[in-house]
């Protein structure tokens, strides 16, 4: 006997519990499934712009009575061994959340019936319904289950390329007092540290106590030997405690110009990291998942219950019109910077006005992208789906 709902997501991360409460919200009887119990721990810097709090409709004043929001209004950044240059908007322009803390709160805020700590290890296709483990069923499912998304697998590539993975390590942990004393990091000024070789940047994050401290580059060899390199640089510069209370963590994922995974099929849809839709230059991938949550959810509501394939496909549509078209080969081919051009990036990056208005405004802020907006459901959008 499996137990039956209109939407099975898998996956409660920020995608996942976006689409669900929107599913919701709907009307639809909606489960959400993911291996880990919440709250959990997401290798994550935990940064976020504000159009995720838009987009996410956050009640700012309930969200931080007791949890981590740290306000950021300005950037320290520099090349590895070059010029620093501090941007101060004078207004805060982005976030500072703890993934343990934000991921369990969007989950629960969804409404979604939760099925925690169960792992995806099977999924079937009968008749016209998908099940999971053997005792979930559902006419829909919803991989968002991040990276390594099992809905993601089953779906594969739509060309078999090797995947350009984004590697990245952090760290995250409460500061004692002699840690706070050496740490000169501002909390409303997060640093960011671009690679000489231009293939990626470290960052040290303060939000109030907590510092995050990571690094990620679109190229996964030595990434270890890159992060403690970075360490000792900041710790011979002052900028962070001598001793980091907890070992750095890794995790990979895709950025959108670099992934060749299919989008959709039957019944299926795929959200967030498990499609692969992070933003290339920044690594954010907070925003694409709640942005392509609110989507995919849309569409659903649109397809009124007919899920195949051509009535789904225009979340593709939306993807690429709001995140532009992916060009697979670009990275995947040339993934190396030549001498001159890795000069030039290392000029432009300590001037002023690139990294204001190029670096952050553009490729961190996205200033120039307004925040999602879901559609309006209308009364009886709900009424006819249920
Ligand atoms: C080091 C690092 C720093 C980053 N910093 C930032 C940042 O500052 N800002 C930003 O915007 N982005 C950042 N990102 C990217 C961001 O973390 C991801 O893009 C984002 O978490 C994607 O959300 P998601 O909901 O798609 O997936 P996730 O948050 O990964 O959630 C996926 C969920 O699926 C569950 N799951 C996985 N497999 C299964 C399974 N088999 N069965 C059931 N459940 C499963 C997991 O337990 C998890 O809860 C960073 C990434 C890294 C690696």
């Amino acid at each position: 006997m499996t137990q039956r709902c209109d939407a099975l997501v898998v996956g409660g991360g920020p995608a996942g519990s976006t689409c669900a409460g929107r599913l919701r919200q709907a009307g639809l009887n909606v489960i959400v499934i993911d291996k880990a119990t919440f709250p959990r721990h997401k290798v994550c810097a935990g940064w976020i712009t504000p159009s995720v709090v838009e987009s996410l409709e956050l009640d700012v004043d309930d969200y931080r009575r007791s949890r981590t929001f740290q306000t950021i209004s300005s950037f320290r950044t520099a090349c590895l061994g070059g010029r620093t240059v501090v941007i101060d908007y004078g207004r805060p322009v982005s976030f500072g959340i703890r993934r343990c803390e934000f991921d369990e709160y969007l989950l629960r805020r969804s409404g979604a019936a939760l099925e925690l700590g169960e792992g995806v290890k099977s999924i079937e296709r009968r008749g016209g319904d998908w099940i999971v483990n053997d005792r979930l069923s559902s006419p829909l499912l919803i991989g968002a289950g991040g990276h390594f998304c099992p809905v993601a697998r089953r779906l594969g590539r739509r060309r078999e390329i090797e995947e350009v993975v984004l590697a990245a390590q952090e760290i995250e942990f409460e500061m004692d007092g002699r840690q706070q004393a050496e740490c000169r990091v501002a909390p409303e000024a997060p640093e960011i540290y671009f690679c000489e070789d231009l293939k990626g940047y470290g960052w040290c994050f303060r939000k109030a106590n907590f510092l995050n401290v990571g690094l990620g580059r679109l190229d996964r060899r030595q990434i270890s030997s890159h992060v403690a390199d970075f360490c000792r640089t900041l710790q011979h510069y002052g900028r962070i405690p001598q001793s980091l209370s907890e070992k750095f963590r890794g995790h990979a994922y895709l950025d959108y110009a670099n992934s060749p995974r299919e989008l959709l099929d039957d019944g299926v849809l795929l959200i967030g990291d498990a499609a692969g839709l992070a933003y290339p230059q920044s690594g954010e991938g907070i925003r694409p998942a709640v942005e392509s949550g609110l989507m995919a959810a849309d569409v659903v509501v649109e397809a009124r219950g007919n899920y195949g394939r051509g009535r789904l496909a225009d979340y593709e549509e939306r993807l690429g019109k709001r995140f532009g078209r992916r060009d697979i080969r670009s990275h995947a081919q040339n993934p190396s910077f030549p001498d001159i051009r890795r000069k030039l990036g290392r000029m432009l990056l300590s001037r002023r006005w690139f990294v204001r208005h190029v670096v952050l405004d553009r490729w961190f802020l996205h200033r120039h992208q307004k925040p999602w907006k879901p559609a309006d459901f209308t009364a009886r959008d709900a009424a006819d789906l249920v």
